[in-house]
C-alpha cells in the first residue's frame, strides 16, 4: 500500500478543514489516486479523505475539479441539506476557494468530507447488490439529466470512443513492434468482423438519435457507498464523469457483473453469464432512469453490453501487440489471456443477446406500467 506522504501536514494545512487531524492513515482499494483518511480528533467535526490525483492520467486537473463541483453542486441542489451532506461528496475548497493544491513536487492534492458508516464492496455476488448498483447510477443519472453536459469538459478525452480505440489497435497491428502478431490471428479475425457493428452507439449519437447525457464512466460496484442496511448512499469516484451515453455506464456495470469468473480467467469454460445479477441490476437501473430515458436509449442499453467486453478486448490485444506497456501484467503472456476472456465473454454474451434484451424489454415495460 501507499506510503503517508512526508509533508502531509503543510498539504492539509493549506484546506479549509475544521478541527483538529490527530491520525492520518492509506485508505481504501482504489487502483488510480492515492486515497487517505483523516481522523478528527473530536466527534462534532467530520473525518475528511485527502487524495492524490493521478496526474499521469488525468492531466486537466483544474478541468476536472470544476466537473465534480458542476455535477455535485447540481445533486445537492435537488435534495435536503441533511441529504446533500451525506448522499453526495462535498469538496473542501482550499482558503481562498480553489478546488486543489498543487504542491512543489507537482502532486495535486485534494479533499472531500469523508462519509460515515458506509461500505463499499469490490465483487457483486447477490442479487441484491446488483440491484442497488443499478439504483444507484440510474438515480446518478436521472438527477443529472437536467444539466447541460457541454458545460464538462472530457477528463480524458475519447476515453470511450471505439473508433478511436480501434484506430490504436490497426496502428498497434502495423508497427507489430514485439512480433506477436502472427500469434493472435484467430482474436484479429474476431475483432475486424465486428468493427461496424460496435460503432452503433456512436452512429446513433452523430445521428442525433441518441442524446448526449452526463455519465459516470466508472460504475464499478467500489464506487457506490452503502449505508448500514446496504442500501445505496452515495455515488463516488467521479474522476470521469462526462458528456456521455447511457449505454456506456450500463455496459461497463454489466461487463463485471455479468461475468461468473473474472476478468483474465485462464479456463475459458469457467466465463458463464450470470443472468440473475443482470436482471437484478436492469430493474434497479430503470426503476430509477425509466422517467428520462428514451425508448431508443433503452435499445440502445444492449448494444453497450456487447461494447465494453469488445473494446476492453481490443485495448488489452493493443497493450499485447505493443509488449505490454499500460496494463499491469503478472506474467508474460497476461495480457493475451485478459483478450482471450473477454472474447469469450462476448461470445456468451452474443449466444444468449435475445434472452437478455428481452430482459431489458420485459423490465422496462412492467416499470412503466407500474408507474403509470
Ligand atoms: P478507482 O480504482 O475505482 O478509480 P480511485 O483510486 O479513483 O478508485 P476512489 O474510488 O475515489 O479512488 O476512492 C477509493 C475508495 O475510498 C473507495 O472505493 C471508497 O471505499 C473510499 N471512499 C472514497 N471517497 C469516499 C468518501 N467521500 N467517504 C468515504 N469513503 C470514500
Ligand atoms: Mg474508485
Ligand atoms: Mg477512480
Amino acid at each position: 500500500n501507499h506510503q503517508t506522504p512526508k509533508n502531509v501536514e503543510t498539504i492539509i494545512d493549506r484546506f479549509n478543514i475544521e478541527g483538529k487531524i490527530i491520525e492520518i492513515k492509506a485508505f481504501g482499494s482504489g487502483h488510480i489516486n492515492d486515497t487517505y483518511l483523516l481522523k478528527n480528533e473530536n466527534d462534532s467535526y467530520p473525518d475528511y479523505l485527502l487524495q492524490r490525483i493521478n496526474h499521469s492520467i488525468f492531466t486537466n486537473v483544474p478541468g476536472l475539479m470544476k466537473n465534480i463541483q458542476l455535477v455535485t453542486d447540481h445533486l445537492k441542489s435537488k435534495l435536503s441539506e441533511a441529504a446533500a451532506a451525506t448522499e453526495v461528496l462535498t469538496i473542501v475548497p482550499l482558503h481562498r476557494g480553489e478546488l486543489f493544491y498543487k504542491d512543489e513536487e507537482g502532486n495535486y492534492w485534494r479533499i472531500f468530507h469523508f462519509i460515515k458508516d458506509t461500505n463499499s464492496y469490490d465483487l457483486v455476488e447477490k442479487e441484491v447488490q446488483a440491484n442497488e448498483g443499478g439504483k444507484a447510477f440510474g438515480r446518478f443519472q436521472a438527477m443529472l439529466a437536467d444539466l447541460d453536459a457541454s458545460l464538462l469538459i472530457e477528463p480524458i478525452p475519447n476515453f470511450l470512443n471505439i473508433e478511436m480505440r480501434l484506430n490504436r489497435f490497426y496502428q498497434a497491428l502495423e508497427n507489430d513492434s514485439a512480433a506477436r502478431k502472427h500469434i493472435v490471428t484467430e482474436e484479429i479475425e474476431y475483432i475486424n468482423a465486428r468493427t461496424e457493428q460496435m460503432k452503433t452507439i456512436l452512429k446513433l449519437g452523430r445521428e442525433g438519435k441518441l442524446p448526449l447525457r452526463i455519465t459516470h464512466n466508472d460504475t464499478k460496484f467500489n464506487n457506490v457507498l452503502l449505508n448500514k442496511n446496504d442500501e445505496v448512499q452515495c455515488v463516488i469516484d467521479l474522476d470521469t464523469v462526462m458528456p456521455g451515453f447511457v449505454a456506456y455506464d450500463f455496459g461497463d456495470a454489466i461487463r463485471t457483473i455479468i461475468n461468473s469468473a473474472s476478468e483474465d480467467e485462464k479456463e475459458l469454460d469457467k466465463i458463464k453469464l450470470n443472468i440473475p445479477l443482470f436482471e437484478a441490476y436492469t430493474i434497479g437501473y430503470l426503476r430509477e432512469a425509466c422517467h428520462f430515458l428514451t425508448d431508443i436509449e433503452v435499445e440502445s442499453l444492449m448494444h453497450g453490453v456487447l461494447l465494453f467486453p469488445y473494446m476492453q478486448a481490443v485495448r488489452f490485444l493493443t497493450d499485447y501487440l505493443e509488449d505490454d506497456v499500460y496494463y499491469k501484467i503478472s506474467f508474460k503472456e497476461h495480457n493475451l489471456q485478459r483478450t482471450k476472456a473477454q472474447i469469450k465473454l462476448l461470445k456468451e454474451i452474443e449466444a444468449h443477446a435475445t434472452q437478455l434484451s428481452s430482459i431489458v424489454n420485459t423490465v422496462y415495460s412492467e416499470i412503466k406500467s407500474e408507474v403509470a
